[in-house]
């Protein structure tokens, strides 16, 4: 029985991803059964968990040890006004519940670093990560590597945002390599701003990547860049090779 793992409900539910000739019912169940660790349920992170909730991944586990605050809700927007105060992974995870009973969506309100870090991403098939710090993006970059188990990075900062795969290949570029590129350069949104859709286009971006990912679909950002300016409203593309001097993936 092809769709046995997948009830009347769900069929339902999904049938219009499941039309897709490139998804189906396979591509479906491979959703049911995907396990997602997403870091950080900020601007990023909102509009990913929405889409990879709504669209059946069977578990998503969602990290943030930060608290809604008023600022926040012009683009975080999983969010409420009356969840001011509540822990960011808590409300999101409430706001997905509501959108898709069918999914599992698990919390971590502690800050994730070295042996906890680990066993996090070790029970996880794909790490999204939405996180605003370097330190990390960094962090999650090794323990991906070391692990094998693929990230999709993202950043945005006033009306710029780009997005990377990192499929841990042999071959493929690892966030080090992509970083290394660019030096350190580090402002926060609280510094710098940044306009409300610019996190939405870059965190469903994102969690396509995370789909495609999971399901073979289609061609993912591995060795590539995507770069995206809403002020004049441009994508480019930026091709990403294994660095030589990684420390990481090349060492
Ligand atoms: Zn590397």
């Amino acid at each position: 029985m092809i769709n046995e793992i997948l009830s009347d409900q769900e069929m339902t539910r999904y049938c219009r991803q499941i039309l897709l000739p490139a998804c189906d019912i396979e591509g479906q169940e491979k959703l049911k059964q995907a396990k997602v660790l997403l870091i950080g349920v900020g601007g990023l992170g909102c509009a990913a968990a929405q889409y990879l909730g709504a669209a059946g991944i069977g578990e998503l586990t969602l990290v943030d040890f930060d608290q809604v605050e008023l600022s926040n809700l012009q683009r975080q927007i999983l969010h409420a006004t009356a969840n001011i105060g509540d822990n960011k992974a808590q409300s999101g995870q409430q706001a997905i519940a509501a959108i898709n009973p069918e999914i599992k969506v698990n919390i971590i309100t502690t800050k994730l670093v070295g042996t906890s870090l680990y066993q996090a991403i070790e029970r996880h098939d794909v790490v999204v990560d939405c996180c605003d710090n370097l330190a990390t993006r960094v962090a999650l970059n090794k323990v991906c590597f070391e692990l094998k188990i693929p990230l999709i990075s993202g950043a945005a900062i006033r009306m710029e945002g780009m997005v990377s795969c990192f499929d841990y290949h042999a071959d493929s570029p690892c966030y080090q390599c992509f970083s290394h590129l660019f030096g350190e350069q580090q402002l926060s949104c609280m510094e710098a701003g940044v306009l409300s859709p610019i996190v939405g286009i870059i965190g469903s971006i994102q969690a396509a990547e995370a789909i495609k990912m999971l399901t073979g679909i289609g061609t993912t950002l591995v060795g590539r860049v995507l770069m995206a300016d809403i002020s004049t409203m441009s994508f480019r593309e930026m091709k990403l090779n294994k660095s030589s001097k990684c420390i990481i993936c090349n060492p």
